[in-house]
Order: C-alpha cells, then sequence, then structure tokens
C-alpha cells in the first residue's frame, strides 16, 4: 500500500440537484485519457458513498499532489448559471464527515484539503480546512494558514484565523472572515513593526513570524474545535428561525446552548453521566428521545434525529420555551431564556452559552440571505413594509405603498430602537431587521408551524 498522509476534497463541478454516477465520472475521466475515474471516492446527492479508482492506486485529482493522498469528489459545486456555489445536500456533508472519520481511523491522515490549496480553481467551493478538525493527529492547527498565502479578497477560515491572531497581537479589527482593506493594513503594519517584507500579505515568513509572537496557539486551536459547530450552526440557523417562526437571536440562543451542552455537537454523550444528544436529554427526555428515534427509525446520533426531536419538544411538551424566549430580549438574554426554560441545567455555565450563541450569530448570517423570501412573511413592498412596522406599534400611516412622512417616521423610531443608523430610509438591512422582528412576534401570535 502506498503511504498517505492528506486526503483532498473536490467538486464534480456539476449543477446543483443533477446527480451524476460514477460510470458517467469514469467515462469522462478516460475521455481525458486517464485510466480510469481519477477520484477515490464520490458521494453521490443522497450521500450515499461510491468507490472509484482503489484506494492502494495513486490518484488522478490534484496536480502534483495525488501520491499520498486520497481524493474525494462531492456530486455538484455549480448553481444553476453554472457558478461555483457549495452545493452539498445534508446527506452529503453528513457522509463526508464520516468517510473522512473512517478514512483517518484506517490511514495516518495529517490534513484535509480542497483542491482549491494547489490549484487556482474554486473546486470543491467551500473550506475544506474545516475538516482537520475531525483528525486525530492532524499536522497542526497553524498548517492551514501556513501552506496558503493568504491575501486582499480571500475569505473563509483561514482568514479568521489569521485576523483573531492579529488580534492576539494587538491590533483593533473585526473578525470577519473577510481579508478587507482593514486587515491588509493591519497586516502590513504589523509585518513592518516586524521588519519583513511588508506586502500586506500573509506568506510564510509572515505567519512563522506571528507565531513566534503569539505565547500559544489557543486561538487556532479553539477555532478547530469550533468548526464542526460553526458549519452546523451555518445550516440550522436559518432552519430555526423558519421552522419555528422566530427571529435571529432566538434561533443563536438555541443553537448557543446546543453547543455549550455537547462541546460543539462533538459529544453527544455526556461523558461523566448518562445524558445524551444535542441538548443532552436525561431521564425521561432522553428515554422519550430514543423511543422518538426508535417511531421514526433514526440513529439517535445522526442530525436528524436530534433536529427532529427538539422541534418535537419545542413543539409538544416544550411549547413555553418558545414564548420565554421571544420575551426576552437580546441574544444574551435570549440564551439564559432558553436555558432555564427548557435545559434546566444544573450547571449553568452562561459564558459557554453565550459565546456558542454568538458564534452561531455571526456564522449563520451568510446562509440567510435570501431565505425568507419564499415565506408569505417576507416584506417584498413598501406597503407589507408599513404594515410590519404598523403591527410593530411604530405607526407608519396607511398601507398605501407611498414614502411619506409617517412612514419615515415609523422607520426613524424603529431604527432606534435597534442598533440601525437613524436615518427615516429604507435599505436591505432595515427591511431584513424589521423582518425578523415581525416574524418573531407573528410566529408568537401564530404558534409554531406543525
Ligand atoms: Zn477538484
Amino acid at each position: 500500500m502506498r503511504a498517505i498522509n492528506e486526503i483532498i476534497l473536490h467538486c464534480t463541478a456539476t449543477v446543483e440537484g443533477q446527480d451524476v454516477s460514477v460510470e458517467t465520472i469514469d467515462r469522462w475521466h478516460r475521455e481525458r485519457k486517464f485510466s480510469s475515474i481519477g477520484y477515490h471516492f464520490v458521494i453521490g446527492l443522497d450521500g450515499t458513498v461510491h468507490e472509484g479508482r482503489p484506494l492502494e492506486r495513486i490518484g488522478a485529482h490534484t496536480k502534483g499532489h495525488n501520491e499520498h493522498s486520497i481524493g474525494i469528489a462531492y456530486v455538484g459545486g455549480l448553481d444553476a448559471d453554472r457558478n461555483p456555489k457549495d452545493t452539498r445536500t445534508d446527506a452529503q456533508k453528513t457522509a463526508l464527515t464520516k468517510l473522512i472519520q473512517h478514512l483517518d481511523e484506517q490511514y495516518p491522515v495529517k490534513k484535509v484539503s480542497g483542491h482549491n490549496a494547489y490549484s487556482a480553481k474554486a473546486c470543491p467551493c467551500f473550506d475544506a480546512s474545516i475538516y482537520n478538525s475531525l483528525l486525530k493527529n492532524p499536522s497542526g492547527s497553524s498548517l492551514t494558514i501556513a501552506d496558503s498565502t493568504l491575501s486582499r479578497h480571500d475569505e473563509g477560515c483561514t482568514v479568521e484565523a489569521w485576523q483573531k491572531q492579529l488580534r492576539k497581537a494587538g491590533f483593533d479589527l473585526n473578525i470577519t472572515g473577510f481579508f478587507d482593506e482593514v486587515t491588509e493594513q493591519a497586516t502590513r503594519l504589523f509585518q513592518s513593526q516586524q521588519d519583513i517584507v511588508e506586502d500586506g500579505e500573509v506568506g510564510p515568513q509572515t505567519h512563522a513570524v506571528m507565531e513566534a509572537q503569539l505565547p500559544s496557539h489557543d486561538e487556532a486551536q479553539t477555532f478547530a474545535k469550533d468548526a464542526l459547530f460553526v458549519e452546523k450552526a451555518a445550516l440550522y440557523l436559518p432552519r430555526l428561525m423558519k421552522d419555528l417562526l422566530i427571529g435571529r437571536d432566538g434561533a443563536a440562543a438555541i443553537l448557543g446552548n446546543l453547543g455549550h451542552e455537547s462541546a460543539g455537537f462533538r459529544h453527544l454523550q455526556q461523558i461523566n453521566g448518562s445524558a445524551y444528544g444535542w441538548a443532552q436529554w436525561d431521564g425521561t427526555r432522553k428515554t422519550n428521545f430514543f423511543k422518538w428515534c426508535d417511531t421514526y427509525s433514526l440513529d439517535k446520533a445522526s442530525d436528524e434525529a436530534n433536529y427532529g426531536f427538539l422541534l418535537h419538544e419545542l413543539r409538544t411538551s416544550e411549547k413555553a420555551t418558545l414564548a420565554d424566549l421571544a420575551a426576552a430580549r437580546g441574544l444574551e438574554a435570549k440564551t439564559i431564556a432558553f436555558e432555564q426554560s427548557y435545559e434546566r441545567a444544573g450547571i449553568k455555565h452562561y459564558d459557554s452559552r453565550i459565546r456558542y450563541a454568538r458564534l452561531a450569530a455571526q456564522h449563520g448570517v451568510l446562509t440567510l440571505t435570501g431565505e425568507p423570501k419564499s415565506s408569505v412573511r417576507a416584506i417584498n413592498t413598501l406597503s407589507q413594509l408599513q404594515f410590519a412596522l404598523n403591527f410593530l406599534g411604530a405607526n407608519a400611516g396607511p398601507t398605501d405603498n407611498i414614502m411619506g412622512p409617517k412612514t419615515s417616521a415609523a422607520i426613524s423610531r424603529f431604527q432606534s430602537h435597534t442598533q440601525l443608523p437613524e436615518n427615516g430610509s429604507v435599505s436591505p438591512e432595515l427591511v431584513a431587521a424589521v423582518q425578523a422582528v415581525f416574524i418573531a412576534f407573528d410566529g408568537l401570535l401564530q404558534g409554531p408551524h406543525q
């Protein structure tokens, strides 16, 4: 057997929703004069893992990096207009996690990379480095930064890790995950302080100097530990909003509690106790969870079972939690309210719950874009905005679709109650904020959907 130390992830660069068989890919690759399919595994839309080229044979997927690696492709990677997009289905994400863990058991895998780490391509259209947190023996949490050069307009976890290091080194900047102008300026300043080439890019030298500056790698390690939580939070935050008709903060508060309870979704079984699952259900609630899984033939470790039972409880026996959640104001208060109403934990640890809730709120934002548009509660016209403002008591006048002084004053009132700049005019941010509050209240009045 050849020596294997890396997993490289790909997409098949096919359109979202279109399934492609291993046989078809094999034919494509043979047409390109490969001996056979270049990937070792292909993950279909339904999460089925298909074997491609045998593992003992060197793959043909990443120029210059095939010899010691395993190539995995998920079916997808392009939107309807053939632009790069992370089109992974839930089933594909779950299968990918399991496959990486399985391979990590069999081989001394040191890192997980995306094809884009070695080539100027979008493939696999998501940040593959987050999967390093799954490995038993990764070659160091700093690896993903050290291996690639970061510069203006880059984005993702590695940029975020770099921003955290800059902050730790004393630079005042926001952790956004985008290599923006501020990040570039901070990088240049750091480079000039350290007497190294001042190019505003983070290459191996800049990275090494930073590593030497910082006493430890805790931030980066904490970040690697949070990777799974961040990925699931981004997925479930908009779902919680939609399924429970609650606002962003409420959904983030729920995820914050789940993150704390399950150590970022990494430990379903309580370490010194009998509790189990995302919410660490115990006693009768745990018994009910297991029965519920049996009824629906679900694996109790699966996301589907955990999310499903959470919704089930919040719509039935724990229904009162939603009212408590809505009554609390702000992310922190909502996080505490959810703990008191739903978790009722022996040990509170609110700092940790709130930390996870903030992470969820921060990372859920990207997938939320456009999400409520299909809902009837979406605000698409000025009269709908007027209606929502009136509903919230901001007195926007008649819902006549005309931007008059009353509507403008109502917008200002709403803005002064939120953290938006007070200018009385309509912006996408304003509409999103009104919509979120409106959904939260409206959901409370109507009761959760079944
Ligand atoms: Zn690729």
